[in-house]
């Protein structure tokens, strides 16, 4: 399965990407995790990104790019699935990826869209501030952050949906309910993704249906 993620910071990203991975037994590759990573080691393409991490704002795309490509190549090696967090961010950002999926014969099989509202999603950042002192989880960084989803990222939602591999979630419940409907979900597409060219597939909306799964 390769499934990318489309979400507002704090929705749950990290949570459900990993959650996916595991299910699949596929890569989970994390562009912030690995951008972090980079910082907490002062490798060279840390310290050119640092500050761009510690304000909130968008490292270039040439960077995630590169280390993107760099990642899907391994997973190509390691079985060919994969959960991407965290890129594509804009819609440069969702062309280039594309190009590059294309090429390695590993386009996304779904675009996952976590929603939810931005009032939760600070009160959800705060609470994480709180407990591991991300560096750009204040609370003027965190509208910073929102503020740049609702303008370069959500814009790319359209995109995927158009091409009919948009998968749209609610994600303003408890993670593990949250879970349970993306898995449920997945599964129940897994053996229709290499089978239906994407142009014959429909986006699918999930957003209504919390209370059939045990909202
Ligand atoms: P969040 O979704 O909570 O903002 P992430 O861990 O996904 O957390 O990203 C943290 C930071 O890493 C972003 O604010 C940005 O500076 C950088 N980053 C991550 N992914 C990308 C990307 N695809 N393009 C540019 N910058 C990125």
């Amino acid at each position: 399965m390769r499934v990318l993620m489309i979400a507002p910071p704090g929705a749950g990203k990290g949570t459900q990407g990993a959650l996916i991975a595991a299910h699949f037994d596929t890569p989970h590759i994390a562009t912030g995790d690995l951008l972090r990573d980079h910082v907490a080691r002062q490798t060279e393409l840390g310290r050119a990104v640092q500050h761009h991490l510690d304000r909130g704002e968008l490292v270039p795309d040439e960077i995630v790019l590169d280390m993107v490509r760099e990642a899907l190549v391994a997973a190509k090696t390691a079985g060919g699935g994969y959960v991407l967090d965290g890129i594509p961010r804009n819609m440069e950002q969702a062309r280039a990826l594309y190009l590059i999926a294309r090429d390695l014969g590993m386009t996304a099989n779904v675009a996952l869209h976590l929603q939810a509202d931005d009032t939760e999603l600070v009160r959800r950042l705060l609470a994480r501030a709180a407990l591991e002192g991300r560096s750009d989880d204040t609370e003027e960084i965190i509208w910073r952050r929102l503020a740049l989803y609702h303008e370069v990222t959500h814009p790319i939602v359209d995109w995927y949906k158009q091409r009919g591999i948009l998968v749209s979630v609610d994600a303003m419940r408890p993670a593990e309910q949250v879970g349970r409907e993306i898995l449920a979900a997945l599964e129940a597409m897994r053996p229709l993704v290499d089978l239906v060219p994407e142009e014959a597939r429909r986006p699918v909306d999930l957003t209504g249906l919390g209370v059939a799964f045990g909202a």
